[in-house]
């Protein structure tokens, strides 16, 4: 099969021909029919988080499964599917106090000295998160995996498996956003606008998007924000205290530096919440001062939205099919799986909502 490969970083990718084995146990074999390019992908190519190389990347597809493991109960030949990175045991203190998104007890694609799931001339290849998606293929554990309904159409589903479950899970799972409140989403990218529409569909009262880029502001709009500010042209902090007489209750950070995580702090009102989405360079650290904490602002990261995905991805497609959840909008580009380092390149330019590849 054909797969997008990833040898250094910095660098791109190559479309290669790659092996994939069979499924064993409780593994699925997909067809992959849709792949979201995610800042995830972005981050890995630029060297800013670490992989293992050489590598296929792609976490956030959508696909029809064509083979099973004995072992496999929640899906059959024919089902369609969505993968998430989030792979659960059901047994663990997380899993069954309700945190299946902080799973421990299993570690993504398959154990030490098993023979790979991707290779190449009998050389292995790293399947990252488990998941692989830039490929014509994927071999997952089923728990990687929540079937959907099959008039769902594959493009929309697949966004539901990363950036909407993470911006929409933030707002309900991580925050729990009351209705009638104020919000500030801090980045406007694939998982910001979920935020966004996160908040709205939660009733806040308030929904500020900031950015830099107007055509994301515009997108804001579009996805529910009552209010919107460049910060290319402004203070954001200054401007979200003044729009709402002191600050707002919950901010989302939805980049992944400190220095707009620190602002989603300074944003608050005493009693606010702010949750920390984005990706955060290894070794970095954020700042919270004494007198945040004593008026009682709190910071809390958030792990792809806090997901307990087998039961948010069919809620969030019915929320969809009822025209309350947009998919539809998210997507600014359908691309092969040759465009791919295009596709990257558009998301690094900022002009991209989404793109996502298409295998057929
Ligand atoms: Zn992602
Ligand atoms: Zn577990």
């Amino acid at each position: 099969m054909r797969a997008a490969v990833l040898r250094e970083v910095p660098g791109k990718f190559s479309i290669e021909n790659v092996d994939l084995d069979k499924p064993r146990g409780e593994e699925v074999r997909i067809r992959t029919m849709a792949a979201g390019v995610c800042q995830t992908e972005l981050h890995i190519m630029e060297g800013r988080n670490p992989a293992l190389l050489p590598t296929v990347l792609g976490h956030e597809s959508a696909g029809v499964v064509t083979a099973i493991g004995e072992d496999v109960t929640h899906v059959k030949l024919g089902d369609h599917i969505v993968t998430c990175v989030s792979r659960f045991c059901g047994e663990c203190r997380q899993c069954l106090t309700g945190h299946p998104s902080l799973c421990h007890a299993v570690s993504t694609g398959r154990a030490a000295g098993a023979p790979p799931a991707l290779s190449q001339n009998g050389n292995s290849i790293n399947q990252f998160v488990g998941l692989a998606s830039f490929a014509e293929e994927m071999l997952v554990h089923e728990r990687n995996t929540v079937k959907i309904d099959r008039d769902i159409p594959f493009d929309r589903a697949a966004l539901v498996g990363c950036a909407v479950l993470t911006g929409c899970g933030a707002v309900f799972n991580s925050a729990q956003v009351r209705a009638g409140t104020t919000v500030a989403v801090i980045g406007c990218g694939g998982v910001g606008l979920n935020c966004i529409q996160g908040a709205r569909i939660a009733g806040a009262l308030r929904v500020i998007a900031i950015d830099k880029s107007a055509a994301k502001l515009a997108l804001a709009k579009q996805f529910g924000a009552t209010d919107v500010i460049d910060a290319s042209s402004c203070d954001p902090v200054a401007a979200v205290r003044d729009l709402t007489l002191g600050g707002v209750e919950y901010s989302f950070e939805a980049i992944g530096l400190p220095s707009t995580i620190e602002q989603a702090i300074a944003m608050l009102s005493r009693g606010g919440v702010t949750t920390a989405i984005g990706m955060i360079p290894d070794g970095a650290t954020v700042r919270v001062s004494g007198a945040d904490m004593m008026a009682e602002r709190r910071l809390q990261g958030c792990r792809m939205g806090s997901n307990r995905f087998r039961l948010d991805v069919p809620r969030l497609l019915e929320l969809y099919k009822q025209g309350r959840l947009m998919l539809d909008e998210l997507i600014s580009d359908r691309v092969d799986l040759d465009s791919v380092n295009q596709a990257c390149a558009k998301l690094k330019s900022g002009a991209a909502a989404r793109s996502v590849i298409m295998f057929e």
